[in-house]
């Protein structure tokens, strides 16, 4: 299972666990808001950090942290997660995956396996315009079936959207919210600056938190739970 980074103490990775982070590299889509260029091209080239290193920080630090967040990059791409989540899970772990929700069958078997605790998805927007807003091609069915796998199953769960000024924006949330609705938790997310894929995205200034604030109350009656993060 290839992981570019190990953040051994994370405070707000997984919410109600002490938890570690594995970073692992590789993804199918292009936000063009995405700020992890070096998670997505040419990571290769970068040395990994080798899977005995995580499981034994997770070994040593056992009752002191609860749980381990695997986040990317795009998880479910990787053929040695399964394998990962039971070595990880042989250490009496919670683990929390965050994915874009691409591989429902794959998420069905983390899931039957009980390897995942909880998982964080994200719903990149509108299912009509996913594949300009992500700027790749889409199998929107696998993006809807794992969605409808998520509200189903007995994990617990949380979907999520990142607005951006010109991209996602409050409309586009609603639509989100009508795709969603009824479901356990929902997140709004406000983009981050930096080092964009897309270099216009670089300086688009983020919605403010006013303006995020009447996005959630138009669309937290759609939800048990409906919060804003600022990631
Ligand atoms: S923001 Fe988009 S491109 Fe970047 S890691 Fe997440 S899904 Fe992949």
């Amino acid at each position: 299972m290839p992981i570019v980074r190990l953040q051994r103490l994370s405070l707000v990775d997984y919410p109600g666990n002490l938890s570690a982070k594995a970073v692992v590299p590789g993804c199918n889509f292009r936000c063009p808001y995405c700020v992890k260029s070096a998670l997505i091209d040419g990571y290769q080239a970068n040395p990994l950090v080798p899977e005995s290193e995580v499981l034994s920080h997770l070994y040593r630090v056992r009752g002191y942290l609860t749980g381990l967040c695997l986040g990317g990059g795009e998880p479910t791409l990787h053929n040695g997660l399964l394998a990962f989540l039971y070595k990880v899970k042989s250490l009496g772990y919670r683990v929390k995956l965050d994915t874009n929700g691409t591989r429902p069958r794959r998420i069905r078997k983390l899931m039957e396996e009980r390897v995942i605790d909880y998982v964080a998805m994200d719903v990149k927007a509108p299912l009509e315009r996913y594949s300009e807003v992500v700027a790749s091609k889409v199998d929107v069915e696998s993006v809807e079936q794992s969605i409808k796998l998520l509200r189903r199953g007995s994990v617990d769960y949380e979907f999520r959207t990142t607005v951006v000024p010109g991209l996602v924006d409050g409309r586009d949330l609603e639509e989100i919210a009508r795709v969603l609705i009824g479901s356990k938790r929902f997140v709004i997310q406000q983009h981050r600056l930096g080092r964009t894929l897309d270099p216009e995205f670089g300086d688009v200034k983020p919605f403010g938190m006013d303006e995020i604030r009447s996005f959630r109350e138009k669309v937290s009656p759609y939800f048990a739970e409906c919060e804003i993060r600022q990631i």
